[in-house]
């Protein structure tokens, strides 16, 4: 059959979005292209009866729901469908151009919680805050770091960034003062959409952590410098961080990122045995950092010191339960060179180093009307490669208070 793949987006790829058209509710498709397919329609008429329903609700909850096993079974019908000539006419009425869609937050976010597992990224964070101090805090190394964030307020690319109001208060400020953040700065990451309820009580091992590991999206975690840098002592980010974070609208399957499988980087020393198993890998995703249009940065996924699963057992190791639809983000993803910064805190060195774009201004943190876009790819089953889609966001003025 005859279908209109694109290189990033072909039968190994086929990730899931919440679309809909002017006028009609919103339900699961994947993607063919730059094509969207509607799924529970296709579905109705080649033998996908188990994911109807599912596939007809306005968020991807109800079909994360159904556990591992189902979304591998759903998969495997979908590509073989989409392989079968005979069901050739059914695929092609449900298949709608993206540009005529609109594309929702792909989940009702239950929890959300950011780790901190980028090594680097810890270390260039440590050096800007602590150059007296080891960079690294004394538990780095011994478990993956990480905050309960604000569900409510992850939205999906596309959305507008109000710039926050907040406290701050610089070191050399005699008192705090009330204001827009002037420190508005990026974190590329991703999140992992995670399924498959547990009771309290039951922590996920590593090697268990499969089975709840869903899909990965593109993610930023806008940052308000100035604000966090003044409230998180002791108890950590709060209102710097929770004003908004973006996720992309496509989830790509962690099963269709089985060949960007790859070791995660030496372990020293070596973690506590709950941190340990056979399911220990990290992803070898490539990551693009876009401010205006113009490449600004280059973040390599595959240099992420800690595991998904590692973060997903840690996350449960005291016997939190999970709920289908938490999420959870790595952190910022940045590499050991200077291009390879996932934030502008990193690139411009708080400021101290300006970043200079191809129009001829400059940038420490973010200004009003600018655009931040985060892409990615990654190694495909085919040889190719497979797109992870965007996460897109413009930052308008602040609001009066
Ligand atoms: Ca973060």
């Amino acid at each position: 059959m005859t279908l209109p793949f694109t290189d990033l987006y072909g039968i190994d790829n086929l990730p899931y979005a919440i679309a809909s058209k002017a006028g009609h509710a919103p339900h699961v498709v994947t993607r063919v292209g730059d094509h969207a397919l509607d799924l529970a329609g296709l579905a109705a008429k080649a033998g996908g009866e188990a994911w109807v329903d599912a596939w007809s609700q306005p968020t991807l909850n109800a079909f994360v729901a159904q556990g591992c096993p189902a979304w591998s079974a759903a998969r495997e019908w979908l590509r073989q469908t989409l392989g079968d000539a005979s069901f050739e006419d059914a695929v092609a009425s449900h298949l709608h151009v993206l540009d005529e869609l609109t594309l929702h937050l792909p989940i009702e976010v239950a929890d959300y919680v950011d780790f901190y597992a980028s090594e680097h990224h810890a270390t260039n964070v440590g050096r800007i805050f602590r150059p007296d101090g080891d960079a690294l805090t004394p538990n780095w190394k011994h478990l993956p770091i990480g905050y309960h964030g604000r569900s409510a307020t992850v939205v999906v690319s596309g959305t507008d960034i109000v710039r926050p109001c907040g406290q701050r208060k610089a070191p050399t400020d005699a008192e705090p003062t009330f204001g827009p953040s002037i420190r508005l700065d990026i974190e590329a990451e991703l999140g992992f959409v995670v399924g498959g309820d547990t009771e309290i009580g039951s922590p996920v091992s590593v090697d268990n952590a499969g089975d709840h590991l869903f899909g990965v999206g593109l993610f930023n975690d806008w940052s308000a410098r100035d604000i966090q840098a003044w409230e998180y002592v002791p108890l950590g980010p709060f209102l710097g961080k929770s004003f908004a974070s973006s996720l992309a609208a496509w989830i790509t399957p962690l099963e269709a990122l089985e060949p960007a499988n790859v070791a995660v980087p030496q372990q020293v020393p070596t973690p506590l045995p709950y941190l340990q198993g056979e399911d220990v890998f990290g992803l070898d995703i490539d990551i693009e950092v876009e401010l205006n249009g113009e490449v600004v940065s280059r973040p390599p996924y595959s240099t992420m010191y800690w595991s998904p699963a590692q973060m997903l057992a840690h996350l449960t190791v005291n016997g939190a339960a999970i709920r289908t639809g938490d999420l959870f983000a790595s952190g910022t993803v940045s590499g050991p060179e200077k291009d390879q910064r996932g934030s502008l805190l990193e690139l411009s060195w708080s400021g101290k180093e300006p970043i200079h774009l191809a129009d001829g201004s400059t940038r420490t943190f973010l200004q009003d009307g600018d655009v931040v876009t985060l892409r990615a790819t990654a190694p495909a089953a085919g040889g190719g490669r497979l797109g992870l889609g965007e996460v897109t966001g413009r930052i308008a003025p602040a609001r009066a208070v």
